[in-house]
């Protein structure tokens, strides 16, 4: 089976880096006690990669996309995201964020919701909404633009989480376990609609999950991450068709790749 995935390591995708992390440790201190949330991870990522963060809970994968977005400080090591600096990439506003929690102000609606991020920027207000409502069109939602959202159900709301974090067009975007309080058919469903928004945007993914399909699924490499010190186990490239239906679940490379990020993933625990 190993021969279907050769040589993982060297799996690097062909491209333009946009995302370099060099032998990156991140310590953090609670009084006198240490913990080493990563230890000396080295990864590139390439522009308009889907990249999938797999790993036991505490290996450190929502510190490194803390790390690449620069909102943590490496302890050790280098970080270089586009060219330039992470915090400096986060400031140009070529980062954008979506968590477990869709963490949505209660008080706007959908539409307000998403024109946020842009009431910063020098567009005229009228341009801002005009924006708001293409990307919620695109997220399927344009019929609900005026729902709040304890009038929309979980899913709804990631989608609007979702076009908030790319109305502003980032290059990349962040995403912690986006889809993991949703039921399965809704998290299916999303699964693919992400694919679907990549491939329409060129966005540069990293997409953190504890979920050994959805990693398989949605990413053209696996980082497996091990846990005590964080650092990386493995990387796979997913050998598998760019054009991907949740179907592919049932193709045999599918399961012979689930397989071997389940062990890869017992072995990191
Ligand atoms: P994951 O997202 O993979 O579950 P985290 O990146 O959240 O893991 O955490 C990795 C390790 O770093 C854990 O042991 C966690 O307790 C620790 N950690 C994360 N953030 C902090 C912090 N701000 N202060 C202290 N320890 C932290
Ligand atoms: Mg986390």
């Amino acid at each position: 089976m190993s021969d279907a995935f050769p040589n993982p390591i060297a799996a690097t995708p062909a491209g333009e880096p946009c995302i370099r992390c060099d032998d990156v440790s991140v310590t953090f201190f609670k009084g006198r006690q240490s913990v080493s949330a990563i230890e000396g991870l080295s990864l590139e990522v390439a522009r308009g990669e889907f990249l999938a963060l797999l790993g036991p809970s505490g290996c450190g994968k929502s510190t490194l996309l803390r790390v690449v977005s620069g909102l943590v400080q490496p302890s050790a090591g280098s970080v270089e995201v586009l060219g330039t600096t992470a915090a400096l990439a986060r400031r140009r506003r070529d980062i954008g964020f979506v968590f477990q929690d869709a963490a949505l102000l209660p008080w706007r609606t959908a539409l307000e919701n998403v024109a946020l991020p842009l009431e910063v920027s020098h567009e005229a207000p009228k341009q801002q909404l005009q924006r708001a409502e293409e990307m919620l069109d695109f997220m399927g939602l344009g019929a609900r633009r005026h729902a709040y959202p304890h009038e929309l159900s979980g899913g709804m709301r990631q989608r609007v989480s979702i076009a908030r974090a790319l109305v502003s067009d980032p290059k990349i975007l962040l995403m912690d376990e986006p889809f993991a309080a949703l039921d399965e058919i809704t998290r299916d469903r999303l699964n693919e609609e992400l694919r679907r928004i990549w491939k329409k945007t060129g966005v540069t993914i990293l997409f953190v999950t504890h979920g050994i399909y959805e990693a398989a699924y949605l990413g053209q490499r696996v980082l497996m991450l091990a846990a005590n010190p964080g650092r990386v186990k493995e990387i796979l490239r997913v050998d598998l068709p760019e054009d991907r239906t949740l179907r592919i679940r049932e193709n045999s490379e599918f399961i012979a790749l689930s397989a071997r990020l389940r062990r890869l993933m017992e072995e990191a625990s």
